[in-house]
């Protein structure tokens, strides 16, 4: 089902989101043309801090309840990308993408909150305008916006529940090379980690998506710590026995808008709404999924082995750049940041460049913590390394 959903991408992609943080006026706007669809029921289920409403996407009439939320973290919107695309879906009255859609509407009822952490999302911070990290306070409930998920999840009581996130792009897969593109959790519900009803059911939905994924980016798909953390949503919901699975969207190469994996989440996520729906989860095991390694920081962006660290004398020393993002007037923008000096041996680098005979251009210097925008390496006089060809691949794929 994933393939012939992926084929049909291009067809409901809602192309006026072209990245991560688009503006708020668009979304109202998006929001107002849902709410017209006769297939979306769009209601305001509460306010954040600032008054923002926090809305409910409802879809279909079937019994089996489905929650999902995104961006309860603001800077971190490529789920909220895809459920653009998947509201799309679910509204168009395309003859390609009818029987999936009658299909899900009649077996379930999905829940949705878009971009729950609004305040956050338009300062492009993780935490709500109070300060507070939504994902710290599942038990204290001190944010209004927590108490909103809270509340609507408990009157809703879900079969499975979505929780979706971006992490780090530089979370690797175990101490391998390979970039984290994708993350899931079967979270625990407990000190002792029982496989419950709860977590069995988000266990074998999990271990479904750990196999598609596996084939679109081999090798990099990894599973994050199931270390019980009663104030994270995760593990309560899990306790409340909401069936829930985490999803994040890490790195993806040079794809630093992430678009490749907002088709990826949109997908997945449809793929697990109609396995709901067929009642095909229940075929699954948990052993492949149970294989996954966790995430780790094992890889920087651009590691240089043995470069130059001055260009008057002879030392030399491995480098580590990482791309950093910050946000301005409502724009992503790169830079990068020298992380680390030293004897990286043990570390891999995305891209790893032997610079054991170039020599450090005179207009520049080696320091750690130091942001970069361009930096220049030579051999025989030529210049061998620059680091502007490498930011350039960044705007590329914009
Ligand atoms: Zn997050």
């Amino acid at each position: 089902m994933y393939k012939n959903i992926e084929n049909l991408y291009d067809s409901f992609k809602e192309v006026r989101i072209k990245e991560r943080a688009f503006s708020y006026e668009l979304w109202l706007s998006l929001l107002d043309e849902w709410k017209q669809s006769p297939l979306l029921d769009v209601s305001e289920i509460g306010q954040t801090y600032e008054g923002k409403p926090i809305h409910q996407v409802k879809f279909g009439v079937g019994p089996i309840h489905i929650c999902a939320w995104s961006q309860m973290h603001g800077d971190e919107a490529t789920a909220t990308m895809a459920l653009a695309d998947i509201f799309l879906f679910l509204s168009q009255n395309s003859d390609k993408t009818r029987e999936i859609r009658e299909k899900l509407h009649q077996k379930i009822t999905l829940f949705i909150i878009p971009r729950l952490n609004a305040d956050g999302a338009e300062r492009w911070t993780r935490e709500t305008a109070l300060g507070i990290d939504m994902n710290r306070d599942a038990s204290k409930l001190h944010s209004p916006e927590t108490k909103v998920l809270h509340d609507w999840a408990h009157t809703i009581n879900p079969l499975f529940s979505f929780n979706l996130h971006d992490q780090h792009r530089l979370y690797s897969v175990g101490n391998t090379p390979h970039q984290t593109h994708i993350a899931l959790l079967a979270t625990t519900g407990d000190e002792s980690g029982t496989w419950t009803d709860s977590r069995l059911r988000a266990g074998k939905l999990a271990n479904r998506l750990t196999k598609i994924v596996q084939e679109i980016y081999p090798n990099k798909i990894a599973k994050w710590t199931d270390e019980y953390n009663a104030r994270a949503f995760g593990d309560y919901f899990q306790s409340q026995g909401f069936g829930l699975i985490l999803l994040e969207s890490g790195g993806a190469d040079w794809d630093l808008e992430k678009q490749s994996l907002r088709k990826t989440n949109a997908c997945l996520l449809l793929d697990a709404f109609h396995a709901i729906a067929t009642e095909e989860w229940k075929t699954e095991e948990i052993t492949t999924y149970q294989t996954l390694l966790t995430n780790e920081r094992n890889i920087f962006d651009i590691k240089l082995i043995n470069a130059p660290l001055s260009s008057s004398k002879n030392i030399r020393a491995d480098i580590g750049l990482n791309i950093c993002e910050e946000y301005t007037n409502g724009k992503i923008e790169f830079s990068w940041t020298l992380e680390e000096i030293g004897d990286l041996s043990i570390y891999s680098g995305l891209t790893e460049i032997d610079a054991g005979n170039y020599e450090l251009n005179n207009d520049y210097s080696i320091e750690k913590g130091k942001n970069y925008t361009s930096l220049q390496m030579t051999l025989n006089k030529q210049v061998a390394f620059n680091l502007t060809d490498y930011t350039n691949k960044i705007n590329q794929t914009k």
